[in-house]
């Protein structure tokens, strides 16, 4: 395992990080056991968030005793500075320590949330104020529409940005990523798997040690996918013709046909909570349907008021079908339901 700088943060970092969602379906003992196999193959930088439900409670129990060692970023869906000082206070409550190396808001992805951030009152407010009390040491930010990305990036308010990038979603690669380079922002790179669509981590990572300094956090349930995935970063990096064949093939099948959480379609007129409920099959597959239906409930209960309208299929820009694929979602979910009834 190499160690980067992280943007011009002044931390170095593994060149692999460790994203905290998995470790929501992992009981406390074996998250615990995860964690500290990621530390002893060499990942320094774990990434979770205030709406991971245990993730950072089980990220603090783990690193008790090693807190110098590693390097923590969480993050924060609130836009308003009394909900952003709760979740922050939460946060550090959760993880047993008293301070968050990287703190992040969670997912700006529309120009609203952007001006309720800014504006007197908003979330920014408390973040520079965390700063400033030394509970937080760095702000950063994360997105899933590139557009806002771009933006976010080019203001002096962010040591970091995070967005998705692996070898079918490669819109970052080359604006963004130069851009956050040049302004001394950390880049972290979410969904490596395109949120559960490569199967494959043998290419998925090869595509992604490409691009040195930005910094993979995938998700790990167990130590075995540790070892894994840490073993590819301990050998040289060859991508041979059938690779590249391989990810061609993912790409084709793949095609348009999956949401890659932009929110470019929302708000719903009937309020569908359009994006969560487009994830259930990927939430699904991460963890136990029990968990997914009970983490899913609110969105998927709210595709039962969608009439078919179409207003979302026009504002989507991969032109995904999307009543379908939420009906077929919806499906799922109460397939999952029964079989816990029964
Ligand atoms: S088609 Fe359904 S989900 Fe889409 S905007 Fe209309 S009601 Fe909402
Ligand atoms: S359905 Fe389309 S517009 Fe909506 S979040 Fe997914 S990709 Fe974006």
């Amino acid at each position: 395992m190499r160690y980067v700088p992280f943007g011009k943060t002044g931390l170095t970092v593994s060149e692999l990080g460790f994203g905290g969602i998995p470790l929501i379906r992992l009981n406390k003992d074996s998250a615990v056991n995860v964690l500290r196999r990621a530390h002893d193959q060499g990942i320094t930088i774990y990434d979770t968030a205030n709406m991971y439900l245990d993730s950072e409670e089980k990220i603090g129990m783990a690193f008790r005793g090693l807190r110098d060692k590693v390097i923590i970023a969480s993050k924060s869906i609130r836009r308003d500075a009394a909900g952003m000082t709760e979740h922050v206070e939460k946060s550090l409550k959760r993880l047993k320590t008293d301070y968050i190396d990287l703190y992040q808001l969670h997912q700006v992805a529309r120009e609203a949330d952007w001006k309720t951030i800014m504006e007197p009152g908003g979330a920014m407010e408390a973040l520079l104020q965390a700063r400033d009390k030394g509970k937080i040491r760095h702000i950063g930010v994360t997105s899933h529409s590139l557009e806002m990305a771009s933006k976010l990036v080019k203001i002096d308010f962010f040591s970091s940005i995070q967005f998705p990038f692996n070898f079918i979603e490669i819109a970052a690669k080359d604006e963004l990523h130069e851009t956050a380079r040049q302004r001394g922002l950390g880049i972290l790179a979410m969904k490596p798997f395109a949120g559960g669509m490569i199967d494959n981590a043998d290419i998925a990572f090869k595509f992604l040690r490409q691009h040195p300094g930005v910094i993979p956090i995938p998700g790990f349930d167990s130590v075995e996918a540790v070892d894994q995935v840490t073993s590819f970063y301990k050998r040289e990096n060859l991508i041979t013709p059938s690779d590249v064949h391989l990810m061609d093939r993912y790409r084709a099948e793949l095609g348009k046909q999956f949401c890659r959480r932009c929110e470019y379609c929302q708000p719903c007129p009937n309020e569908v909570m359009i994006t969560q409920a487009m994830g259930y099959r990927v939430i699904a597959n991460r963890m136990s349907p029990g968990v997914a239906v009970e983490f899913s409930r609110l969105s998927m209960e709210s595709v039962l008021k969608c009439d078919a309208c179409g207003a979302c299929v026009e504002k989507c820009p991969y032109d995904l079908p999307i009543p379908d694929m939420l009906k077929s979602f919806y499906n799922l979910y109460e397939q999952h339901r029964r079989c816990l009834l029964t």
